[in-house]
């Protein structure tokens, strides 16, 4: 194994022995001690019939029950009532149901908050630039962020649903960037890399929220049981969200703004704080979740404050909370009134007491 790789592992190791990290990602702990089977290799045991020319709503209510069929197999395989062994692999499963709604959502894109409508199977293109193909900016092994999740084989996607002024990674967010990538092939990385010892497999980017269909193609072609974490800037709609449940293990969402007209303004987000706390309730409910607050100069009392409250008031107080404090006046930053300046450490400290005296009892 790779010296990086080793090291990530004792990291990471370490990082799931401690106990804050037992309580916040229990079924992940259990998953990479292979102890229990990932989300996706349950779904694709569930068995999915298809009848000739099925409605989008026929096809959503066929998605519903078979979700139910879900939830029951997983809760009996986390009870030791059922062996993964004893489901066999069917010709068409819930996976390949998930992949027919996600084409079907992109006949008239809500992917995301934006909602914009557009074919994106007919060509057409919304606000993020992207067409049907998967196109990824790189791939690597990370043992760089949250310990716990690492090594993980970090998938990077091109485009992004939200122009945060502040973007430190703007090669990633164009969705005309980068080089165009099959599934299958994605797959067969991810078996190689779970291999050779990385623990996740992490959609990230960029945003993954515009590739939720190649994603699940992905998952459909592969056979490890490596966990999957979606990194996102949780600006997805109910939709995706729906389509991403039994499938992503851990949700890791960052949380930018708690004032919609910050996000108006610094990144172009309508609704965004809305779509935020939709989408970090719902990957409470259907996965285990990391929220990461990152803090940007002169926005700590109007959105990360109030952001970490929330959290604490809605998904508890040992929510595990990553709060970032690396800002740096990146791509249009300089533009705006206040970004122009790191962030200094004073700062991460004062919302760091601060999220402790509210009651958060799992920050990272
Ligand atoms: S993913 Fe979002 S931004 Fe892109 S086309 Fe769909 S709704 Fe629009």
């Amino acid at each position: 194994m790779a010296e990086h790789r080793k090291r990530g592992r004792l990291d990471s190791l370490a990082a799931l022995r401690a106990p804050n990290m037992r309580k916040a990602l229990p079924r992940y702990g259990r998953m990479i001690m292979d102890d229990l089977p990932t989300k996706f290799q349950i779904a694709r045991r569930i068995v999915f019939e298809p009848q000739k020319s099925m409605t989008s709503a026929a096809m959503w209510r066929e998605h519903a029950k078979l979700m139910r069929k879900y939830s029951q197999a997983q809760a009996m395989i986390d009870e030791g009532k059922l062996d993964l062994r004893e489901l066999d692999v069917p010709r068409f499963s819930l996976l390949d149901l998930k992949t027919k709604l996600a084409e079907d959502v992109m006949r008239d894109c809500v992917m995301c908050e934006h909602r914009c409508g557009v074919d994106r199977t007919a060509g057409k293109r919304g606000i993020c630039g992207a067409g049907m193909e998967f196109r990824l900016t790189g791939s690597h092994v990370r043992t760089d962020y949250e310990q716990e999740l690492t090594p993980s084989f970090s998938i990077f996607c091109a485009g992004c649903t939200v122009r945060f002024v502040e973007c430190e990674n703007q090669g990633n967010s164009d969705a005309s960037a980068g080089t165009e990538w099959p599934e299958g092939k994605v797959a067969r990385w991810a078996e190689e890399q779970h291999k050779a010892g990385c623990r996740t497999l992490a959609m990230t980017g960029g945003e993954p929220t515009l590739y939720v269909l190649n994603f699940l193609k992905v998952m459909g072609a592969c056979r490890a049981n490596i966990p999957v974490v979606f990194n996102s800037n949780a600006y997805l709609s109910e939709k995706a969200m729906e389509l991403l449940d039994g499938i992503v293990d851990i949700y890791l969402l960052e949380f930018h703004y708690f004032n919609d007209d910050c996000a108006r303004v610094l990144s172009s987000a309508p609704r965004y704080a809305e779509a935020a706390k939709r989408s970090h309730l719902l990957a409470k409910m259907q996965a285990e979740l990391v929220a990461r607050v990152p803090l940007l100069p002169d926005h700590l009392d109007c959105d990360a404050k109030p952001a970490l409250k929330w959290i604490k008031d809605n998904l508890g107080p040992w929510t595990r909370v990553n709060i970032l404090g690396g800002y740096e006046p990146s791509f249009r930053a300089r533009e705006f009134m206040g970004m122009n300046r790191l962030l200094l450490p004073e700062e991460r400290d004062e919302v760091v007491a601060y999220a402790k005296k509210i009651g958060l009892k799992n920050i990272v």
